[in-house]
């Protein structure tokens, strides 16, 4: 599910960014290439370091491949200073001028690039309304909350009408039940305005939230390109599979697998099919990763497999159940607690559970 309906906004083509100081070289990007489309809310999503702030960087202007190309629109964007670029970015600490009013400051790009008077002013106006910050207009940014200065920040940055707009982290500085609220701002902005969003973000919530497609990072590297849903319910690493919630890795071994899915055989229990599709031989191991509220339990389910509860934690809206199978290895079953009743399962219990074959994902690399 890498395709890309509309044009294509941004394409990254083979790129590396090396990083060298003199005495030592430092590759924070290795071979990255993907597709953007316009219209995209697209994130970058992976632990500290992983290279995201480089790739936004490089789409940016601020800094050149060392190898590849970036293409805007087809366009090679080789040599582009960054402010000749259709691109604009929204910074993680806002980058705002404190002495300016709200207008004064969504003003002052379109200034700097000559526009005329009227026209800047009619854009700031717009980008209030946007925003919704009009009755605010002659506030000063230093009389103002943190999600305010947010959102002036997002409508200086959209003034211009940038064809690509880069966020880099830019909700990390606010609280949660704030930051909740931008998310969904975030995106009502992007379906507005139509402009291509490339989110930068360590936070995997984040990113489910908005986007409509994720990129996930580790090493300079991109591990897996998808849609939300997609990159949940499949992952193809063990590494996106743990970043991306909770998840459940067991080793097993192929038994058989064909156009329709695969054979598994986990500890004694050798007839658990997984509706993906594997291209490990026959008797190889491999990692099954299975999603905690994905697993059912008692007699819930069709393929009954047995376990040894550990542990039993309540935590209102669902139950944690932690579990040993046969041969040792450990699993945890999330269970929402949609009745008030308590099973009364306890520690030392053996339960039966049981997965559909489509919320098993078969994970290839070890
Ligand atoms: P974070 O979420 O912490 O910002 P990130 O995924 O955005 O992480 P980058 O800022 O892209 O990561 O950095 C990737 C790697 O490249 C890091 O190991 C970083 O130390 C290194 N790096 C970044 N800029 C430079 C530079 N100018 N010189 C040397 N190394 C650099």
């Amino acid at each position: 599910m890498e395709q890309i309906t509309g044009n294509v906004a941004i394409s990254v083509q083979d790129v590396s960014k090396i990083f060298d100081d003199g005495t030592s070289t430092f590759v924070a990007l290795d071979q990255v290439s993907l597709d953007i489309g316009s219209n995209e809310f697209f994130t970058l999503l992976g632990p500290s370091g992983c290279g995201k702030t480089t790739l936004l960087r490089l789409i940016a202007g601020f800094e050149q491949p060392s190898n590849g190309q970036i293409l805007l629109n087809g366009k090679n964007l080789d040599r582009l200073p960054p402010f000749k670029r259709p691109v604009n970015t929204v910074f993680q600490n806002y980058a705002l001028f404190p002495h300016m009013t709200i207008s004064q400051n969504i003003a002052f790009g379109l200034e700097m690039l000559g526009r005329p008077k009227k026209e800047v002013s009619d854009i700031v106006e717009e980008m209030l309304e946007l925003v919704q910050m009009k009755h605010l207009a002659d506030r000063k940014i230093t009389q103002i909350s943190g999600g305010q200065q947010q959102r002036v920040a997002l409508a200086r940055a959209l003034a211009p009408k940038p064809q690509v707009l880069l966020l880099d982290e830019p909700l990390s500085a606010l609280d949660l039940q704030l930051r909740k609220d931008m998310q969904l701002e975030l995106k009502r902005l992007q379906l507005e305005t139509g402009i291509t969003f490339i989110f930068v973000t360590h936070d995997q919530e984040e990113a489910l939230t908005m986007s409509d497609r994720i990129a996930v990072m580790q090493g300079g590297h991109i591990l897996q390109i998808g849609p939300p849903r997609d990159i949940y319910e499949h992952p193809r690493h063990r590494f996106v599979a743990g970043f991306i919630g909770e998840i459940n890795l067991l080793t097993a071994k192929i038994v058989k697998t064909g156009p329709d899915g695969t054979e598994i055989q986990l500890g004694e229990i050798s007839n658990i099919k997984s509706a993906s599709v594997s291209t490990v031989p026959t008797g190889e191991a491999i990692s099954l990763a299975i999603r905690p509220e994905r697993i059912f339990l008692d007699s819930e389910g069709k393929q009954p497999l047995s376990g040894l509860l550990t542990n039993v934690v309540y935590h209102g809206t669902d139950t944690l159940y932690h579990f040993n199978l046969p041969d040792g290895q450990s699993l945890r079953a999330r269970r929402q607690n949609t009745r008030k009743v308590d099973e009364g399962w306890k520690a030392g219990d053996t339960i039966s559970w049981s997965v559909q074959p489509d919320s098993i994902a078969i994970i290839e690399d070890r």
